[in-house]
């Protein structure tokens, strides 16, 4: 019998999912097919495809049917039903924003664990209430299947203290005010990867640059996160599609002041006006401001890689110099205009482009004698939260047997 496990990610308006099968003769996984369910509430559709894009389910859905999450989970599991046939589900793995401090790797399940993961719902109240409500809804269908939580912040525990710390009251620090850095299932499986690409990767000092909608740079040292731009939330750092990155905080002590501008008003305007959007006042997306001739356009782009190169510098001075510099995410693995850029604000690091294996996005991009390497590593979260949910599953079965 053929044995799948199931990688769900909930975002406020969406179920994106992947079925991987589990191969029985070794820990390999296998992405079988992937989907989701977009606007939840409003007008929703259903797609599933294969790892070859070929198309296995496309529908558009009534809102009466899918007006929540759970009403989501419905749709999926009815589908998975006559896909898997008489396959067996082994479990499911969810990508859960905000591990809080308690958590510092994946985590099975229960009562006790989501009981815990409800008082980090202030920390992230845009993404965990809709992580939660999801794994709640795959309980109450399927009460007996194990799920797994892995988080955006677990992998950059490992950051020192000092990292870790904003210079405000300490009592605030007590109630959870941290930088916590996200993207970590991300940062994990590159670290994962880049001693397979290059042996003297496993020990060096390297900056990964998670480069997409949402934006981050991660300080890896011997494959452990020391330092990374996200902080408190996913908004600091870097300049992203809608997002701001790092903003001195009195702009939004003047916002308040002089705009009336109170939480909600500012959530808005730093989450889903700013970035390359607001800059350019054209888009977020970068294909179409690399498109563009309009000056807006330049204007953002050249931001965007300008801050990109500042927070380059800033982590090579936590890792105390660098030996690698590794692309991923949409923009990182696909726009060598905007690799090449970033690239060339790190000339000063030793870095040397290769521009024909950037035009040709060869793993190593940077000349062989440059004083530091360059690398594009395609990401893969949903492979990395399949292989964790494989672990703790197995390994509870292990303990039951
Ligand atoms: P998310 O953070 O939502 O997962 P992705 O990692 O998919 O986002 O990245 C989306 C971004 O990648 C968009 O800004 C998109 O324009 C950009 N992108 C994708 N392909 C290219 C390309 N060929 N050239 C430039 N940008 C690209």
């Amino acid at each position: 019998m053929k044995k799948y496990l199931l990688v769900i990610n909930a975002g406020s308006s969406s179920i994106k999912f992947a079925i991987y099968q589990k191969n029985t003769l070794s820990v390999q996984l296998v992405e079988d097919a992937s989907g989701q369910i977009e606007g939840i509430g409003s007008q929703p559709h259903f797609t599933v495809k294969t790892p070859s894009d070929q198309v296995l389910a496309d529908r558009t859905l009534s809102v009466d049917e899918v007006r929540s999450h759970s009403g989501a989970i419905s749709i999926i599991l009815a589908w998975l039903r006559d896909y898997l046939a008489d396959g067996e589900l082994l479990a499911a793995g969810h990508r859960v924003v905000h591990g809080g401090r308690r958590y510092s790797a994946p985590v099975l399940i229960d009562a006790k664990v989501l009981a815990e993961l409800e008082t980090l719902i202030p920390l992230a109240p845009l993404h965990q209430p809709h992580n939660l409500a999801t794994i709640r809804a795959l309980l109450e269908s399927i009460p007996s299947l194990p799920q797994t939580a892995c988080f955006d912040t677990a992998f950059h525990q490992t950051q020192p203290a000092v990292a870790q710390s904003f210079a405000i009251p300490r009592r605030f620090a007590d109630e959870g005010v941290r930088h916590y850095g996200f993207h970590g299932l991300s940062y994990e499986y590159i670290a994962s990867v880049l001693p397979a690409l290059e042996p003297t990767l496993a020990d060096a000092r390297i900056i990964v640059a998670h480069l997409g909608n949402g934006a981050s740079l991660c300080a890896l040292q011997k494959g452990e996160s020391i330092a990374t731009t996200m902080g408190f939330t996913p908004l600091d750092g870097l300049v992203m599609g809608t997002r701001c990155g790092s903003i001195d905080p009195g702009v939004l002590l003047y916002l308040m002041d002089r705009h009336n501008m109170d939480a909600l008003a500012l959530e808005e305007l730093l989450y889903h006006h700013s970035g390359l959007l607001g800059v350019s006042g054209i888009s977020n997306d970068m294909r179409e401001l690399l498109a563009s001739s309009d000056p807006g356009a330049q204007e953002a782009i050249e931001l965007f890689v300008y801050r990109a190169g500042r927070e380059i510098g800033s982590l090579a001075a936590a890792l105390g110099g660098l030996d690698a510099l590794v692309f991923t995410g949409g923009i990182g693995e696909h726009s060598a205009a905007i690799r090449a850029k970033i690239c060339l604000q790190a000339a000063w690091l030793g870095l040397d482009l290769d521009e024909s294996a950037n035009k040709a996005a060869a793993g190593r991009i940077s000349k062989l004698d440059s004083g530091l390497s360059a690398w594009i590593v395609p990401t893969d979260e949903n492979l990395m939260i399949a292989r964790h949910t494989q672990r703790l599953v197995c390994h509870s079965e292990a303990i039951n047997r």
